[in-house]
């Protein structure tokens, strides 16, 4: 699930051809894709286009200086965490200090040598790579490497925002560990530990559109982009038996199960909510522990109300 580390982009933006030919020669061996703009607009255009990890930026430019151009980068939540270096010969203290408060990461002076430059950009390139690892770390949880609840939370309202709009199925499962509290109590917290480590893995191991996540304790979500009910019952019911039959080597006495509850649009009324979707899940999981654990209950429509 953690990102692996691409070929980084930069985008050189300078109204000065000479400097676009020297930087494509001086770094044509370096891993890096290099995109150029002469213009100011151009820049602006092709840095939300692209998304470059870092940018080299002038200072002078027709149109639109260097200051303004950052400005605009760092008010756009899209292009806002794109390092940007300025690279001006304006390189009196009084405009270093205005491009570093205004986003800027670096400032180099031009002319510049080549070797520093490419110091400069490793040295940001490698801040926004852990940056990006951060990020991420964020969002995942410690225990079980699954996305956490406040991803699952995000992630839910951009994937309803997708469904209704492309009028595609979307599932919700909410499953719960049964009898865990007994499980701890029997054969010690460490043990449910690797229980929810092994369940985890279970769930993580389908389809990679399929978002895993820990939804807290012994809870876990699963939100299934394009999925119809029926398959997505197909899918837990599968996960269920993968649990019920694993065996356990560091207490081979021990059986657990869980129990899980599914949902989908066709349960909520419309417009759908994901505060619906997931009420709707959580009453199917609710049914499916009274019904007996160890089962998988699907929504009902008449469930529901607002
Ligand atoms: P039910 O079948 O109704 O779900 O019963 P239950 O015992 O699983 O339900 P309950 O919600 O009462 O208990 C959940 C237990 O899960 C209590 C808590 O100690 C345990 N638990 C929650 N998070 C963790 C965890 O990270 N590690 C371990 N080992 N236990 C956890
Ligand atoms: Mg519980
Ligand atoms: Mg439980």
């Amino acid at each position: 699930m953690m990102m692996q580390p691409s070929v980084p982009k930069l985008l050189a933006i300078d109204d000065s051809e000479l400097i676009h030919r020297l930087l494509r020669l001086r770094l044509q061996n370096e891993r890096i894709e290099m995109h150029s703009a002469t213009s100011s607009l151009e820049g602006l255009r092709m840095a939300s286009e692209l998304k470059p990890d870092v940018i080299l930026l002038d200072v002078d430019m027709p149109q639109m200086d260097g200051f303004e151009l950052i400005s605009r980068l760092k008010a756009n939540p899209e292009t806002q965490d794109i390092a940007v270096i300025f690279v001006s010969a304006a390189n009196d203290p009084g405009n270093r200090v205005r491009g570093l408060d205004l986003g800027a990461v670096d400032f180099i002076s031009k002319p510049f040598d080549i070797v520093e430059l490419k110091a400069r950009l490793r040295s940001a390139l490698r801040v926004q790579h852990l940056i990006a690892i951060l990020a991420q770390k964020a969002q995942i949880d410690g225990l079980s490497g699954l996305w956490n609840r406040t991803y699952f939370d995000q992630r839910l309202t951009a994937e309803l925002s997708e469904a209704v709009r492309y009028g595609r199925p979307l599932t919700v499962v909410l499953a719960d560990i049964d009898h865990f509290k007994d499980t701890n109590d029997r054969y010690g917290h460490l043990f449910g530990d690797v229980v929810i480590e092994r369940f985890s893995t279970i769930l993580g191991g389908g389809r990679v559109s399929d978002i895993p996540c820990r939804y807290g304790g012994e809870e876990f979500a699963i939100i299934l982009p394009n999925t119809t009910m029926v398959e997505a019952v197909d899918v837990t019911d599968r996960y269920r038996q993968q649990l019920e039959s694993a065996t356990w080597p560091e207490q081979p006495s021990a059986t657990i199960t869980a129990s899980f509850g599914v949902s989908d649009l066709s349960v909520c009324d419309h417009p759908p909510t994901t505060k619906l979707l997931c009420a709707a899940a959580d009453q199917a999981l609710y049914s499916a522990k009274q019904a007996g654990r160890n089962r998988v209950k699907a929504a009902e429509r008449t469930t529901v109300s607002r």
